[in-house]
């Protein structure tokens, strides 16, 4: 499910943002990536790299199992003291690729800001801090974000208190350079996050403002970008001349005997999305994968305790308790075994029937590594792809270098899986009726039917088989949807939607209704949550019955909707 948030007020995260026209540059030099080089070997271990133990410890406590492509061939680069020039998407591992050398180089126990990184959204900024402060928690790194949008004083205070990284978007960052609030002269590891992102929402001209303040010397300075825009090429060659330069494009590759499709979810809403996926499809032995160790774990615990039978499977595991999970998933006992690639690697069993990318794979080889895991024998197989929206793009891309289309499809609603469930089980009966397996209660039935109409007699008794084979998993009502886990803001209630973003409900059609129908102002309206079938929109708790009241006696988009307080999550 996507989820938008909106915050009124406040620009929209992804709004461009207009700056003056940039100027022509001089012809822009092309830019060339190295080549990968084919003889080398893959490296499946952070150990390779030349990370510090401490930064070895936090990559393990957070459950990466093995460096992703961009950062096998980017960690080495830096560590090494050169720039870099990285061309990967985003979703790629990029942050830690060039966050892990960072915290390496940086010395906290000088108080100054040694190395900064600039991002185009606020969003991105929020996400990189945590992922520096995720591997740099222990060392007493101080990591922080400076964006627009948040008022200006905090952030002075949050700087004055020291900060040895900054992360921030390149007009943020020009404002407390010039405000004199921010002092990048201590500054030696720079990073660009990005680039093209940034070259599209205006920022080029701060960057090279920025870029010329940093001190030369010592200084290292690490560039990504999906794209290289001839403004961004001429970039490298003002800033970063003899970087070193790698990109993560793989070769062409085709897969037949899959049926690939994909589901847009919302990354809280990950695992619901995938018990109704789970719920619609009723697979055989399936591999899901996930991309950390804690990641397998955490989910089959989460499966199971919805009722499926699910285990875990990652690189941690000693050989006994490898052979005891693959033992459950070979005799059916287990019908789902949630996989990190390392510990799925070389798997070889016919019968499974789905693939299931409950995380993104990195890159095109690891998406057909995955999905080669079925549609084995001759037999076809299906492959499911969770994408979050930050990684359509990602997608896109895989598409294009398998040559196939992934077929998007939508997570099943309650009445699809109730309506599936019910056909699964006409099935049944017809293959019961079809072998004439039912002389055991022939007598009974005859008996009844001689005091009752012999069609509800059938009626009654499918009415008890349906009840107790159904009744492990309860079909979600939308009263349970309405909890979305989201605590409003202070002075704010919380209310449920039950109409969606497929239902063309846009956050507009909301802050209207309630103005008009409340009688309060559009901008007293706060955050708006925008799913596929379901919307949150928070507002003054004041006017919380009022506009529970109002909207439920009003339409949107044409139609009468339930319209609740939210609930707490369960
Ligand atoms: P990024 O491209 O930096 O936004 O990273 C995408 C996601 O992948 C983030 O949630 C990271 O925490 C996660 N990630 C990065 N590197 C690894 C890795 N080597 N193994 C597992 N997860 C990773």
């Amino acid at each position: 499910m996507n989820k938008i948030r909106v915050h009124k007020g406040a620009a929209p995260p992804f709004a461009k943002i207009k700056r003056p026209a940039a100027r022509r540059p001089e012809p822009a030099p092309r830019f060339e990536p190295e080549p990968e080089p084919d003889d080398a070997p893959a490296i499946t271990s952070f150990d390779e790299l030349g990370l510090s133990e401490p930064l070895l410890r936090a990559v393990k406590e957070a459950g990466f199992e093995s460096p992703t492509p961009i950062q096998a061939r980017a960690i080495p680069i830096l560590l090494g003291g050169q720039d870099l020039i990285g061309q990967a998407q985003t979703g790629t591992g990029k942050t830690a690729a060039f966050g892990l050398p960072l915290i390496q180089r940086v010395d906290p126990a000088q108080r100054s800001v040694q190395a900064l990184v600039m991002v185009p959204t606020r969003e991105l900024a929020i996400q990189a801090t945590g992922e520096i402060h995720r591997f740099a928690k222990n060392s007493g790194l101080r990591t922080v974000p400076v964006y627009g949008g948040q008022p200006i004083d905090r952030q002075f205070r949050a700087l004055h208190l020291g900060a040895h990284v900054v992360v921030g978007t390149p007009g943020r960052v020009l404002d407390h350079l010039r405000r004199g609030t921010l002092d990048l002269s201590k500054v030696t590891f720079c990073a660009l996050d990005e680039a093209d992102e940034m070259l599209a929402f205006g920022f080029i001209e701060d960057i090279e403002a920025i870029l010329a303040e940093l001190p030369k010397e010592q200084r290292q300075t690490a560039l990504f970008s999906a794209t290289m825009p001839p403004r961004i090429a001429a970039l490298i060659k003002k800033f970063l001349p003899d970087a070193r330069s790698v990109a993560i494009q793989p070769k062409r590759r085709t897969v037949e005997t899959t049926n690939q499709t994909y589901y847009e979810v919302a990354p809280g809403n990950k695992q619901d999305a995938l018990a109704r996926v789970l719920d619609m499809e009723t697979p055989g032995p399936t591999i899901v994968f996930c991309r950390t160790r804690s990641a397998t774990d955490e989910l089959a615990d989460a499966l199971r305790m919805r009722g499926y039978g699910a285990e875990a499977l990652h690189g941690e595991m000693n050989q006994s308790e490898r052979d005891r999970v693959m033992r459950r998933f070979r005799e059916g006992q287990a019908d789902l075994l949630v996989a990190t690639d390392v510990a799925a690697r070389g798997l070889d069993i016919e019968t499974v029937t789905h693939v299931i990318n409950y995380d993104m794979p990195w890159d095109v080889e690891q998406y057909i590594h995955r999905i080669g895991r079925t549609g084995r024998a001759g037999r076809t197989g299906d492959a499911i792809t969770l994408v979050e929206p930050k990684e359509r793009r990602n997608l896109r891309m895989i598409e294009q270098m398998i040559g196939t289309p992934i077929r998007p499809a939508r997570i099943p609603t309650a009445a699809d899986i109730a309506a599936r469930r019910r056909d699964l089980f006409v099935g049944t009966l017809r293959e019961r009726l079809a072998k004439g397996d039912y002389d055991g209660q022939m007598a009974t039935v005859e008996t009844l039917a001689s005091e009752f109409d012999p069609a509800d007699v059938a009626a009654v008794a499918l009415q008890m088989l349906w009840e107790t084979t159904n009744t492990s998993r309860p079909e979600e009502t939308q009263e349970e949807i309405a909890a979305d886990g989201e605590q409003p803001e202070a002075g704010m209630a919380r209310l449920f939607i039950g109409m969606g973003r497929q239902d063309g409900l846009r956050p507009g059609d909301l802050v209207g209704a309630i103005a008009n129908e409340v009688g309060i102002p559009g901008k007293s309206v706060g955050a708006i949550d925008i799913l596929d079938r379901t919307a949150f929109v928070e507002v003054p708790a004041e006017h919380a019955q009022a506009a529970i009241e109002a909207l439920s006696a009003t339409k949107l988009r044409g139609r009468r909707v339930k319209v609740t307080a939210a609930h707490p999550p369960r």
